[in-house]
């Protein structure tokens, strides 16, 4: 099983000088098993560059098929979507995965981001077959010969977490998310951080148990953990409403699942090259005291890793 790296930031596209190592582009990692199986997580800008380089193969004559996973449709996970060269090419397969909603099905909340007067090209003109699959939490399913599993984030309007596993090995894949600990996320927007003295209720207390077990068990034996460490402890305390985790809640998640490996992932904007080495460097000497078995990178455009037979 192989997995690329096509964008690793979060919330925004950032390139620049700050940005040169680790990338700029957001979201999207490609998973592909011996066999040939072609799936993408999430559609971030980086699945621009994807695009151009699967229409150097058969996508370019119409004879390609993808997966596209979806964690959830913040932008960061979706804009990239309507540059993406293999959608517009009649004869391509795009069978595109994720999370059912109450309020709106897949196809129309892709289809909202290019309508006008927001992209020139609306959804209808894609010229590749679409199709959907809407997930409920915990769904497991076969794509060919790789067999995927899902469980709920703790992230605002909910966002889903896959394993990927073929080849005899496991990827895991955790954008975006809080940790299971002060706020519970659902369907509905919070404005702020929760006051100091507010205690969560039991019955949200066991919700996010019961969710950090499930993303415990869905890494469970991963050789590889890509997850969401946007925050440093102190930027969490700030905004633990935005609904995403540091690098020690990650590490506590692959310390409980006994994963391998654990990529930080959805840098924030901010956050320089020199700032991302120095976080790498003090997430590896945190966990050394106790997860020393872990072996722990940053997520760069570019990185390419090699797990199991293929
Ligand atoms: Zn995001
Ligand atoms: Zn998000």
């Amino acid at each position: 099983m192989r997995i690329r790296f096509w964008g690793v930031r979060g919330s925004l596209p950032v390139p620049g000088p700050r940005t040169e190592r680790y990338g700029g582009n957001t979201s999207c990692v490609e998973v592909s098993s011996a066999a040939g199986t072609r799936i993408i997580i999430d559609a971030g800008t980086g699945i621009r560059r994807l695009g151009k380089e699967l229409m150097r193969g058969e996508f370019e004559s119409g004879k390609g098929a993808a997966h596209l996973l979806i964690s959830h449709t913040h932008w960061d996970h979706i804009q990239g979507l309507p540059f993406f060269a293999p959608f517009y090419r009649a004869g391509n397969k795009l069978f595109v995965y994720a999370r059912q909603r109450d309020d709106q099905n897949l196809r129309s909340v892709l289809s909202l981001q290019v309508d006008s007067p927001f992209f020139p090209v609306p959804f209808h003109k894609a010229r590749a077959d679409v199709a959907f699959r809407e997930l409920h939490d915990g769904a497991h399913f076969e794509i060919n010969d790789v067999v995927v599993s899902c469980a709920r984030l703790n992230h605002p309007y909910i966002a889903t977490a896959y394993a990927l596993s073929a080849d005899g090995a496991k990827v895991a894949y955790i954008a975006d998310t809080a940790p299971f600990s002060d706020i519970l996320f659902g369907q509905e927007f919070i404005a702020g951080p929760p006051s100091p003295h507010s205690l969560l209720s039991k019955t949200d207390h066991k919700i996010l148990r019961t969710m950090r077990n499930q993303v415990v068990r869905l890494c469970e034996g991963a050789d590889l953990v890509i997850y969401d460490t946007m925050f440093t402890p102190e930027e969490y305390r700030q905004t633990p409403h935005y609904g995403h985790s540091r690098p020690s809640d990650a590490v506590e998640i692959c310390r409980d699942a006994g994963a391998r490996t654990l990529a930080l992932y959805h840098h924030a904007p901010d956050r320089s090259d020199t700032e991302v080495d120095a976080l790498l460097a003090s997430t590896r000497k945190e966990a050394k005291v106790t997860t020393p078995k872990l072996e722990i990178v940053a997520g760069f455009e570019g990185l390419d890793l090699a797990l199991g037979k293929g």
